[in-house]
């Protein structure tokens, strides 16, 4: 008698059920609400305009004691814009940093123009935590709720979760896995 090899599903699964460690998260729209200026979709510019979401605060009560490190890495261009002043970036910083166990927090504080090669979609912010950090990339997953987010994961060479959210668009979106809510990620084939 032989034993027939497991399927390629089963393998997968065990592949990823072993593999993610590490949970990189934008800001914006992800752990905190977006604001509606104009009826277009943008970033909170001070304190009193950042609202954590609470689909993010029951994630991280879900998550909180287990072996995961949690990372963000976030688009701020209204600092080079002249829209908002650090010390404003700073606050909303050290609030996320005080209540949530966030392992490093990074920004691009840069426009277009700058042609910086941490803005997203480029993976530096990414490619940045995985040398501070010694990340294998197999162990990494990045959500986020724009393409800009998913062109940096994959570019960065990790797994990608798209954040569909009444404002955006999956449709022509590339990305590993689609959730709705932070606490399907829970649910994804990627936890011990
Ligand atoms: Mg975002
Ligand atoms: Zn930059």
């Amino acid at each position: 008698m032989r034993l027939l090899p497991p399927s390629t599903d089963q393998v997968m699964k065990k592949r990823l059920l072993s593999l993610i460690k590490n949970i990189i998260l934008d800001r914006d729209g992800v752990i905190n609400e977006v604001v509606i200026r104009d009826s277009k979709v943008e970033s909170p510019r001070c304190l009193s305009e950042y609202i954590i979401k609470e689909d993010f605060k029951r994630f991280h009560a879900r998550i909180k004691g287990k072996d995961i490190n949690l990372f963000v890495v976030s688009n701020q261009p209204d600092i080079a814009r002249g829209k908002m002043h650090e010390s404003e970036l700073m606050e909303m910083n050290n609030l996320l940093l005080n209540s949530y166990s966030f392992k490093e927090i990074v920004y691009c504080i840069h426009d277009d123009i700058d042609s910086c090669d941490c803005r997203k979609p480029k993976p530096g912010m990414i490619d940045h935590l995985i040398k501070t950090y010694d990340l294998n990339r197999s162990e990494v997953i990045f959500i986020g709720d724009s393409w800009k987010d998913m062109e940096a994961g994959i570019s960065a060479g990790i797994k990608t979760v798209f954040f569909t959210q009444e404002y955006n668009n999956p449709d022509e979106i590339k990305a590993d896995y689609f959730v709705t809510s932070l606490l399907e990620l829970i649910d994804l084939p990627i936890w011990e």
